[in-house]
């Protein structure tokens, strides 16, 4: 592959190859239209969130070899708003197309091991943490870190699936039964004072531009809200961004990526996992900053110098689950209100249907 190749800039009017068809792909696609590109749209399933505002679309599995070789023929770059994509189907399209971020990226990421892996060894924290591929390597990795602890399966665990916390009294034979033979790990447990995130963006001349650390609060392991800024110190806030450019710098990345962290109540920062796309604790930016992070997306995807993402009012995102929706005429009735909807048919309980802004982080008379 040329060095061309890869630091192609993509300008406005090109087509935007999007893997994965949920609603971080319909936001930036739309974002992409405002810049007046077209986004072709890569994924499973009819009528996805995606497909809706997107010029294009193929409807396939991910593993579809001859469905990607036609889809990258018919884009300019590809980029993922979904990383749980096979391997082969990421290093196919890297020898076709440009693909930012790089599959190196989207490797590290899959994976906990790998990606906690990457972290320290660039003198980056994280929790302790053990491999657990059999049920000796898990007796012996809680004798080490002892209980609590967490065991997670190392791939396609979100919103708390695929996790077990061991506790005094969890039976670790059960515990390795429930991770159903997939490789695991195990992590300490910390006692965070509270969660963190910070998105940064890496453009293809590698200049970063960071949105400032949010924090991030969870309801049954499902990011409930979103304070942006975090209520946190200034050092600690600058302590957070520069991790996050660190590992974008270390990961050679091109995109935009989100970082999550822990804060011990001793103040140490911990990674927990990183996120190689838009992520919903950026949901905010698009009301309350210069630049959104779907908009610094697809600007870091396409080679385009990155935006300003300072923020010109603070704010606080709350995700709309389910029948949480049901409250959009009050949302829309409330002036300090931002709604966004996914266009999703049902609302299952717990899925991802909208989400609402608040700028100046003033809800007094809001509707939830
Ligand atoms: P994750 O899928 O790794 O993002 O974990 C989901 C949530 O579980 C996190 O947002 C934390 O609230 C909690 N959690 C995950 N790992 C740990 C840990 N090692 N110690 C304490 N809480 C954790």
């Amino acid at each position: 592959m040329t060095q061309d190749f890869n630091s192609r800039i993509i300008a406005p009017g090109g087509t935007i190859g999007m893997i994965g068809n949920g609603q971080l792909g319909r936001m930036a696609a739309l974002a992409a239209a405002e810049l007046g590109y077209r986004v072709h749209v890569f994924g499973p399933g009819h009528n996805s969130p995606t497909q809706q505002v997107c010029a294009q679309a193929t409807v396939a599995a991910y593993d579809d070899h001859d469905a990607l070789r036609t889809f990258a023929a018919n884009v300019d770059v590809v980029t993922f708003e979904f990383e749980n994509v096979p391997h082969d189907s990421v290093k196919l399209l890297a020898g076709l197309v440009p693909v930012r971020p790089g599959w190196q990226c989207l490797h590290i990421s899959q994976n906990r091991l790998r990606e906690k892996t990457f972290c320290n060894d660039h003198g980056i924290a994280t929790a302790p943490f053990a491999a657990v591929r059999s049920f000796d390597d898990l007796t012996n990795a809680v004798a080490r870190l002892g209980r609590p602890s967490v065991l997670k399966t190392t791939e396609l665990g979100y919103d708390g699936k695929g996790q077990v916390k061991i506790t005094d009294d969890t039976d670790l034979a059960s515990a390795w039964t429930d991770m159903n033979g997939a490789e695991a790990i195990l992590e300490g447990f910390v006692t965070f004072e509270r969660e963190i995130s910070v998105i940064v963006a890496r453009g293809i001349d590698g200049k970063t531009a960071c949105f400032c650390a949010v924090e991030n609060r969870h309801a049954n392991h499902i990011l409930d809200v979103t304070i942006a800024p975090a209520p946190i110190r200034p050092a600690l806030r600058q302590q957070a961004e520069h991790i996050a450019c660190l590992l974008a710098e270390k990961m050679e990345f091109v995109g935009l990526l989100a970082v999550e962290m822990f804060v011990t109540r001793d103040g140490a920062i911990l990674v927990n996992e990183v996120a190689p796309r838009p992520h919903n604790s950026g949901h905010w930016t698009i009301d309350a900053c210069v630049t959104s992070q779907f908009e610094q997306f697809i600007r870091a995807v396409c080679g385009l110098p990155l935006g300003d993402p300072a923020h010109h009012s603070e704010a606080e995102m709350k995700n709309l689950l389910g029948d949480d929706i049901d409250a959009w005429q009050a949302i829309l009735s409330d002036p300090d209100a931002k709604l966004h909807l996914y266009g999703k048919d049902e609302a299952k309980p717990g899925r991802k249907m909208g989400h609402v802004t608040w700028l100046k982080t003033t809800r007094p008379n809001s509707a939830l």
